[in-house]
């Protein structure tokens, strides 16, 4: 039999690589900045067309590359940046694969301009869908300038794929700022569909920030610094009462990259613990340096995750500089309205050194005397508690007077009834009627009827602030509070929009809410969709919204969590369909307004919940599709008491 394997042609083998490597247009712009950034660029250009789906020019002011260079850098793992192996473990340049320009070319109409200081003339190139077009000396200044026209002009299925040019540009945006925040030297200047977008002049991390985010950060940034022997941090968060509803202001930068770490992410959370509304999330643009060679240098051109040597440590570090930042700036404690001021470290505390924990050890200590010994050493060693649980291995110990709520509990003789403390003794047929008879149930869609639930769940109770537990006839349902009552929302909500006129609360003085102008031109699509649910808008200035009513539903202070919320909801476009654009609402209302998880719920408010929950046409799933309540039926329970 002939052999049937066969080496790809470079053109196709480069066609499957821009697969990986270039999903839109918003990675050209990725790559092609960075590019202009290893070129040592003071000055970079970018400028689009249509999103970037017709036209992406990058023009630098870097290195620029001679002849040879120029015709070479289309070649595939084609890179100045890396000659051996071991070069990975010191790199500090962004690429390093070789395959970018390799896999653009392969997919559009490529045209390069480069030249160095030293030569009279630069080269001009022409590559189409990896085709060398043309090559020829040109007079051209120093720098290097790629313009990518038509992408993806060869693959149509992959043009068909790309979004709306408002999603599209939203990502090359976001590219864009991500490199330009990493670079504060680098004057950027950003271009679209010939309007400025940006003009950012070389200067600091602050000015940087403020330049690309809005005016007013400014007054809203806490600086962050901290120098130690794994890490260096820099940068800054914002004030906790500045936090927003998305995360659309969150940046970590290791080694001038971009990455996305829900590790450190939760590091900076931690940080903030006791200072954020529920469900706000602060902006954040921290610039960490550590060894090249102590992070995973393999990272995927299109991934943005990191792996550390030792996270554990900078978890640590990061967390508490972010702290101190905090506390220094006197953010903490004139914000930190809900906290119990007991638990805090008295001010006079604060900077001192602590001091090493002594255990005291009872040497007369023998656990196998009677009680009283016992009692001798509890109080003894009250003072280290803790410590002496586990210094005395016999359990006589908890009879001792700093277990003492404990050791009430495992009285025999007040134990096995405390167990039914609490549950409906108003009502013992509940218990006692059926409880251990078992209904041959068959599982239907809804699990249970609604009348048993009425007649039996009159007794709710909270667990973990995040679920409600209800006896039914056949067993019990746990409800998730957050989800059931997103879907009770939701259902509201749609009713509104699509069958009754929403009622309105008319403010007595209209709220002005500010908005960045492409947020502002989202919120005037939806407009019509939101007055259906109770808002009124009075005319918005292009900078910002007036809200003159509100649904009865909300309270005036919700309202910009909510516009905060459905914004970040809408960053893949808004829907066409006003079905669609409804919907989109109704849920994304609901998920902000919904009670979370760590609400405390008086029984009435849960016993709403739960009545609410079988009220609606869907009971069984949340609006975003996951379940709102399980039933653990008596045999179920009774399976886990066979083990
Ligand atoms: P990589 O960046 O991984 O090395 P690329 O395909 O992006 O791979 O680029 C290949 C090579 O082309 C780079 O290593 C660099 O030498 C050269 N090059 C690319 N862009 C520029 C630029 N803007 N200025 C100077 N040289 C460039
Ligand atoms: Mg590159």
């Amino acid at each position: 039999m002939s052999s049937i394997i066969q080496l790809l042609p470079d053109h196709v083998a480069n066609q499957i690589a821009a697969g990986e490597v270039v999903q839109r247009p918003a990675s050209v712009v990725k790559e092609l900045l960075e590019n202009a950034v290893d070129a040592k660029a003071t000055d970079i250009k970018l400028i689009i067309k249509d999103a970037g789906k017709s036209l992406i020019q990058v023009i630098d002011n870097g290195v620029g590359m001679n002849v040879t260079d120029a015709r070479l850098c289309f070649a595939r793992h084609a890179t100045s940046k890396i000659r051996q192996a071991e070069d990975l473990f010191s790199l500090h340049t962004k690429g390093f694969r070789g395959e970018a320009l390799a896999s653009i070319a392969a997919i559009a109409h490529m045209e390069m301009k480069t030249k160095q200081d030293q030569d009279e003339l630069g080269t001009h190139i022409i590559i189409e869908g990896s085709k060398f077009v043309s090559q020829e000396a040109a007079v051209v200044p120093k720098g290097t300038s790629f313009a990518v026209k038509n992408l993806f002009f060869n693959i149509p299925a992959r043009r068909n794929f790309l979004k709306s040019d408002t999603v599209e540009f939203r990502h090359v945006m976001d590219e864009f700022q991500r490199v330009a925040l990493a670079h504060p030297n680098i004057h950027f200047t950003f271009y679209h569909n010939g309007s400025e977008m940006y003009n950012l002049p070389a200067a600091g991390y602050r000015q940087r920030i403020v330049g690309i985010m809005s005016g007013k950060t400014n007054e809203k940034l806490v600086p962050v610094n901290e120098d130690t022997e794994i890490i260096n941090i820099q940068g800054f968060v914002c004030k906790p009462e500045f936090a927003k509803k998305n995360r659309g202001e969150q940046f970590f930068f290791v080694n001038d990259r971009f990455i996305k770490s829900g590790y450190l992410h939760h590091a900076v959370m931690s940080a903030y613990e006791g200072l954020l509304k529920d469900g706000c999330q602060p902006s954040y643009f921290l610039f960490l340096q550590v060894p090249p060679n102590t992070i995973d240098i393999n990272i995927h051109p299109t991934k943005t995750e990191i792996k550390f040597d030792d996270e554990q440590a900078l978890y640590a570090i990061l967390r508490a500089s972010i702290k101190h930042s905090l506390g220094q700036f006197n953010v903490a404690p004139v914000l930190d309205f809900d906290r119990d001021a007991n638990l805090d470290t008295p001010y006079h505390y604060k900077d001192m050194e602590a001091e090493t924990p002594t255990i005291q050890v009872d040497t007369t200590f023998n656990p196998f005397t009677d009680d009283k010994t016992n009692q001798h050493y509890s109080k003894a060693s009250s003072g280290t508690s803790s410590y002496s649980s586990s210094g005395a291995s016999s359990g006589s110990s908890y009879s001792g007077s700093s277990f003492s709520g404990y050791s009430k509990r495992v009285e025999p003789t007040a134990s096995w009834e405390s167990l039914y403390v609490g549950l409906d003794t108003e009502n013992p047929e509940s218990i006692e009627s059926s409880p251990f008879t078992f209904e041959n149930e068959e599982v239907t869609s809804s699990l249970f009827n609604e009348d048993e639930v009425e007649q039996v769940a009159q007794k709710t109770y909270q667990i973990h602030k995040k679920y409600i537990v209800s006896p039914i006839k056949s067993g019990m349902i746990i409800v998730d509070q957050q989800r059931a009552h997103q879907r009770i929302l939701y259902e509201q909500f749609l009713l509104n929009m699509t069958v009754n006129q929403a009622a309105s609360q008319q403010l007595l003085f209209p709220l002005d809410l500010f908005y960045s102008a492409s947020e502002m031109k989202q919120i005037e699509e939806l407009k019509p969709s939101l007055e259906t649910t109770g808002f009124v808008f009075d005319d918005s200035k292009t900078d910002h919204l007036v809200v003159s009513g509100i649904p009865v539903n909300i309270t005036e202070s919700e309202v910009s969590l909510v516009i905060e919320q459905l914004l970040s909801d809408l960053q893949d476009g808004i829907p066409a369909n006003s079905f669609s654009q409804n919907d989109t609402i109704a849920k994304s209302m609901a998920k902000s307004l919904a009670v979370k998880t760590g609400s405390y719920l008086t029984e009435k408010e849960q016993d709403n919940l739960v009545n609410g929950l079988f009220a609606c046409k869907d009971p069984n799933i949340s609006p975003f599709q996951k379940p709102t309540f399980i039933t653990m039926r008596v045999e179920d329970i009774d399976k886990k008491f066979a083990l």
